[in-house]
């Protein structure tokens, strides 16, 4: 999930760039110490994510006299760094794992199946774990989601969807539904009557939305009943009539229906800042953005998304994994770090109380969000997103993402009302093609 609005909330990072290949070197081996074990831990995360595992590891080594050193970096650095860690043979004993990269890393011998560890172990009950995030490192060899465990959980992010309930309130609106998603109508109606000149200076201050493709054009598309492939994910399916009556829609937001920021405006100040300022009506709200969120000085909740024609709400979750080196010298250590990682009551606290994640355990989780005081108070829906509706990205689901990144590297003048959603979908389709065609190939599928 790396997400461009949380780059900036991460800095600093780069210094980790020369620590990992030489910190590496000694840490992987740990064999001329005599005693405690050595393992090397490699992850990424901003400041409070790094403070919370930082806190969650000190408890682990303490408990089972084992050495973990810890590299860290932020987001967009990480794919780098483990990439580089993997070409000098300095893999980490422990490291996240998007499932994006899962059939690869399994070919290429790099992740350890852990199956045995974990399906015997008794310092875990599987079935505890919510299955979308057990289930997205499973691998058969051909599909993902079945067959063998490579890694598990360090969370699931159900991206749910909010709204701003102190803006509702002073503008007489009556609250939207947490059972009953919006048609896209009523929604463009709704962002319309939210879309204001507080203040008559001729200017507008507040907008219904401000939505970013990458990230929000999902549940759209979904509730249209249109996706980015076929079930057996060997045709890219974005050339279809609904799918772009979403895509359309979604633009029109702002070329036609004028309830998002301008370019311009949004260029100023971004939607997620102005969302925060109490500007915005409706904005995405995913677990990780909680410890921010926290102290906004305005009143919000989660909904569903608006649905499309198919009539049902949407969203996509995401995963991290957490996976051990094949090459580990110490796999039992290893498994249990991962294993107190994801499942550890203690360790799961510590990153829930830090406002980064759900529970990845299922009672925690229904404790947690039956606690309506805080907000949001319908933390319900991001359970229902983990059980019941949300689909994992796209491009995580196939040997690599390059053709779903196809789909947004040119895909602005569709935005910027330049091009129709029909067009660039006839033509950006065979390029997604050959692109998923080649991935098949590798992955020995297919095609
Ligand atoms: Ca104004």
């Amino acid at each position: 999930m790396t997400k461009s609005r949380l780059t900036a909330a991460t800095v600093a990072m780069v210094a980790t760039a020369g620590l990992l290949l030489t910190g590496c070197a000694g840490g992987a081996a740990g064999a001329g110490d005599s005693g405690e074990k050595k393992l090397t831990f490699m992850f990424r995360g901003g400041p409070d994510e790094q403070k919370a595992y930082e806190k969650a590891v000190g408890e682990f080594e303490e408990a089972n006299g084992v050495d973990v050193n810890i590299i860290v970096t932020t987001a967009d650095q990480y794919p780098t760094k483990l990439k580089a860690a993997i070409a000098g043979r300095q893999i980490p004993d422990v490291f996240y794992i998007g499932p994006g990269d899962l059939q690869a890393y399994v070919k290429n011998g790099i992740v350890k199946d852990i199956t045995e560890y974990v399906e015997g172990s008794d310092t875990i009950d599987l079935d505890n774990i919510w299955d979308h995030g057990v289930d997205s490192y499973r691998f058969d060899g051909e599909l993902i989601g079945q067959g063998a465990i490579y890694a598990l959980p360090k969370d699931v992010g159900p991206f749910s969807f909010g709204y701003n309930k102190t803006m509702f309130e002073a503008a007489g609106i009556p609250l939207p539904d947490v059972d009953e998603p919006y048609t896209l109508e009523e929604f463009v109606d709704v962002a319309k009557q939210l879309t204001k000149d507080t203040n008559g200076d001729g200017t507008l201050d507040q907008w219904g939305t401000g939505l970013n493709v990458q990230w929000n054009l999902q549940p759209f598309v979904w509730g249209n009943g249109a996706d980015w492939l076929n079930e057996d994910r060997t045709k890219v399916t974005v050339d279809t009539p609904e799918f772009a009556e979403a895509l359309q829609w979604f633009a029109d937001l702002q070329n036609v229906h004028g309830v998002t920021p301008s370019v311009g405006e949004a260029q100023t100040l971004d939607t997620y800042q102005r969302w925060m300022k109490g500007e915005i009506g409706f904005f995405p709200v995913a677990p990780w953005d909680l410890s921010t969120y926290e102290k906004l000085d305005f009143e919000w909740d989660t909904i569903p998304y608006p649905a499309g024609v198919s009539g049902e709400t949407s969203a996509w979750i995401g995963t991290l994994g957490i996976a051990v080196s094949n090459s580990t010298k110490h796999p039992d250590e290893a498994v249990k770090l991962v294993e107190y990682l994801t499942a550890n009551e203690e360790a799961q606290q510590t990153l829930v109380d830090a406002g980064i994640q759900i529970p990845n355990l299922k009672d925690m989780a229904e404790t947690w969000a039956a606690d309506t005081s805080t907000m949001p108070a319908n933390k319900q829906e991001f359970l229902q997103i983990v059980t019941d509706y949300g689909r994992g990205l796209p491009g995580g689901n196939t040997y690599n993402g390059e053709w779903y990144d196809e789909f947004f590297t040119n895909i602005q003048p569709v935005i910027d009302g330049k091009m129709t959603a029909a067009d660039y979908l006839a033509e950006v389709q065979p390029k997604m093609q050959a692109f998923l065609d080649s991935a098949n190939q590798q992955a020995g599928i297919g095609g």
